[in-house]
């Protein structure tokens, strides 16, 4: 008698918000989405990078950001630790709040899972108040319902009062 055995392996579908302003910031943002690639799963797909002021303080070169959505095998707390290895890889040194970074690396949403520990908070606290958040959102994801606010991200875009202007980058 033959048996089949199921190796049935359970993915986590995770967004992920990736930031840079400074340096070659769009090599950076390619160069984390490769180790992401390596070290913690597939891309499933990605925005176009978008520019951006930095928010919360003005002396600073402006941003470049983006957010893919990945599938992953790994615990939200193993996919926080490798991320903030990647971000120490690519020469992220942790300074001020909101200061310059070759590399940030945010999850935004892990599946739709609500956490609240002391290194980790998901969603994201901020997402309802970023542009630089929302519109790379809602070009991958627009009918995403964020698991807290009980409203989809192209409602949350509409009711951001966030002033920023957001852009696609061209080079
Ligand atoms: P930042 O300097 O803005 O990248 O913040 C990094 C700190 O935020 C780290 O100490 C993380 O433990 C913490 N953190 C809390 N929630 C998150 C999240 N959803 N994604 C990434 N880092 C987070």
């Amino acid at each position: 008698m033959q048996f089949l055995y199921l190796n049935l392996i359970f993915m986590n579908i995770i967004y992920i918000q990736l930031g840079s302003n400074m340096g070659n910031r769009k090599s950076y943002i390619e160069k984390s989405m490769q180790q992401i690639e390596q070290e913690i799963g597939n891309i499933i797909c990605s925005s176009k990078i978008y520019e951006s002021s930095p928010w919360g303080v003005s002396i600073q070169n402006h941003f470049l950001n983006s957010v893919i959505k990945i599938e992953s095998e790994l615990s939200s707390s193993i996919l926080l630790k490798k991320l903030q290895e990647i971000e120490n890889n690519l020469g992220r040194a942790r300074k001020e709040k909101w200061g310059e970074r070759s590399i940030d690396l945010d999850i935004l949403f892990y599946n739709s899972e609500i956490i609240n520990t002391e290194n980790l908070k998901v969603p994201h606290p901020y997402i309802q108040d970023r542009k630089f958040v929302l519109v790379p959102l809602s070009e991958i994801d627009t009918d995403y319902n964020h698991p807290v606010l009980h409203k989809n991200i192209s409602s949350l875009l509409k009711e951001c009062t966030d002033t920023e202007i957001v852009y696609e980058y061209a080079i």
